[in-house]
């Protein structure tokens, strides 16, 4: 087998770089040693033809990363505006804040199909393509229409709202018609594949036998995998962690005061103002805790050239000031607000250093923060974590304390109780949580995937009674892009 991952952005961060997000962190360590190639975006555009589709190909552990320059008239109209001011807002159940165009969604198409014309270099005999995200909703039916017919699967990282949601993105029907190209359909969570089903039984009217659909492509099998991380990995990082200085620093800066973490990109997904209004609502109705508690938020900037996003990094700039100008002393600061980001070794040091993690978003699809935060405490003296029941981390991990990210008071006091909770108490809940985590790592999804895929891909050549055609001639159809230079994009 051939695999080849596809996702709008490959990573290259070594140990001591942070990631991008979760998918980034999610596929590296799987990648570099499955002897896959993962295709992607390398960061620049290009106007004009490409003599050659890819910008640069390089090793990547026992694999290979190939970058691709995207087609510079398109790429916003895809990135910004169909993918992430369309899909995110919907996926995330945030319709109020779509924002987009017939242009927006001409260039998503485009994009779609600009990357299924650069696959074809991989389609040899055993190639199985996985492509990843919302960002590819439409690529396994461009590949199809180029005549590809080996195994595609695809896995979305976030949630897949309810039937009445996605109805309010343009062309849904037409992007769901679509993924049913894909031999199989990944989700987070029980509830995103059943809101999926319901959309494919009651909107497209398509009968569906156990997760698997019939369409015009062949069966589609849709089905859940939640995604893991290396819970080994992050439990030796967060011993190692503890001399490196930003660690150090941090542990001597807090003389026995208890500490809070969040590490979360500035995402209006991630219920950032609520925890701050929760932790000021601590402060307040609790004034003995001033001095006693504090929070340390790493909010990494995102996407600030869409509107949604500016606004919410100077929600939280202000909010932030507010809360800190308030409770604050000559000595003593509630809140640590740091717009950048850490590695994730010096990050399982943060996380070992805090008694509680709060992870409380208003959707996610997964968020392996939380995993992570779990995963980095000392088995001896565990931290406790506060999780939104929203995110898809609560079905595994729910033994954390759950918490409803819209209840400012209630999100209160269980912070609060987060801080006074007995040792007992604490590794219980922690050693329920551990548990999960070693039961589903990041390995076990990734492989548990790829196995259901080629079984997936098997089961429509049957239903279909096709065989699989011997090996395709490497094509680049020629598209009319004139090769004048990349620009990097911000
Ligand atoms: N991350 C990092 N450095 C930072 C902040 C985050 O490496 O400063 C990583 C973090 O370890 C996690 C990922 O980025 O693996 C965030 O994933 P998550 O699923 O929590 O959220 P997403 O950003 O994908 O929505």
């Amino acid at each position: 087998m051939n695999l080849v991952v596809v996702s709008n952005r490959v990573s290259r961060a070594s140990a001591n770089e942070p990631m991008t997000g979760g998918l980034a962190a999610a596929l590296l360590p799987v990648v570099e040693k499955s002897g896959a190639i993962w295709v992607g975006s390398s960061g620049r555009v290009r106007d004009g033809a490409q003599k050659e589709p890819f910008a640069e190909i390089e090793a990547l552990g026992t694999g290979a990363l190939a970058m691709l320059d995207l087609p510079a008239a398109h790429y916003g109209g895809y990135y910004e505006g169909f993918a992430n001011s369309a899909l995110w807002p919907a996926l995330h159940s945030r319709t109020d804040l779509i924002r987009t165009s017939q242009d927006d969604y001409q260039s998503y198409r485009e994009v779609n199909s600009f990357m299924a014309r650069a696959l074809l270099r991989f389609r040899k005999p055993e190639a199985v393509f996985w492509i990843q995200d919302y960002h590819f909703l439409a690529l396994g039916a461009e590949m199809r229409d180029l005549g590809v017919t080996h195994p595609i699967g695809f896995f979305l990282h976030t949630p897949w709202p309810t039937r009445a949601i996605i109805g309010g993105v343009p062309h849904h029907r037409e992007l769901v018609e679509a993924m049913l190209a894909y031999n199989l359909i990944g989700f987070q969570t029980d509830d995103d594949r059943d809101n999926f089903l319901s959309y494919i039984k009651f909107d497209l009217g398509l009968d569906i036998a156990d997760g698997v659909v019939a369409s015009r492509f062949g069966t589609s099998r849709c089905a859940v995998f939640p995604i893991g991380i290396d819970p080994a990995k992050f439990a030796a990082h967060a011993a190692k962690a503890a001399s490196h200085p930003d660690v150090s620093r941090l542990r001597r800066s807090l003389h026995g005061e208890k500490l809070a973490i969040g590490v979360d990109r500035v995402d209006y997904s991630k219920g950032l103002v609520n925890r701050i209004e929760a932790f000021d609502r601590i402060l307040t109705l609790q004034p003995q805790l001033n001095r006693a508690v504090s929070l340390l938020q790493i909010a990494t900037l995102s996407r600030g050239t869409i509107e949604a996003y500016g606004d919410l990094q100077n929600q939280l700039a202000k909010l932030v000031s507010d809360v800190n100008g308030r409770h604050g002393e000559v000595d003593w600061t509630p809140i640590r607000y740091l717009n950048k980001g850490y590695s994730q070794t010096v990050l399982a040091g943060l996380y070992r250093t805090a008694q509680v993690g709060l992870v409380t978003p208003l959707h996610d699809g997964m968020n392996l923060v939380a995993k992570e935060y779990v995963a980095a405490q000392n088995p001896v003296d565990p931290g406790v974590l506060v999780l939104s029941k929203f995110a898809g981390a609560a079905n595994e991990l729910d033994t954390a304390l759950l918490v409803n990210p819209h209840d400012i008071d209630g999100m209160a006091r269980t912070i609060a109780t987060a801080f006074s909770m007995p040792l007992v108490e604490r590794r219980m809940r922690w050693e329920a949580m551990m548990a999960k985590l070693r039961a589903g790592t990041i390995q076990d999804w990734f492989t548990d995937f790829v196995d259901a895929l080629q079984d997936a891909h098997a089961a429509s050549e049957k239903a279909a009674g096709q065989k699989v055609p011997a090996e395709l001639p490497a094509v680049w159809p020629v598209r009319s892009f004139s090769s004048i230079g990349g620009t990097r994009l911000h």
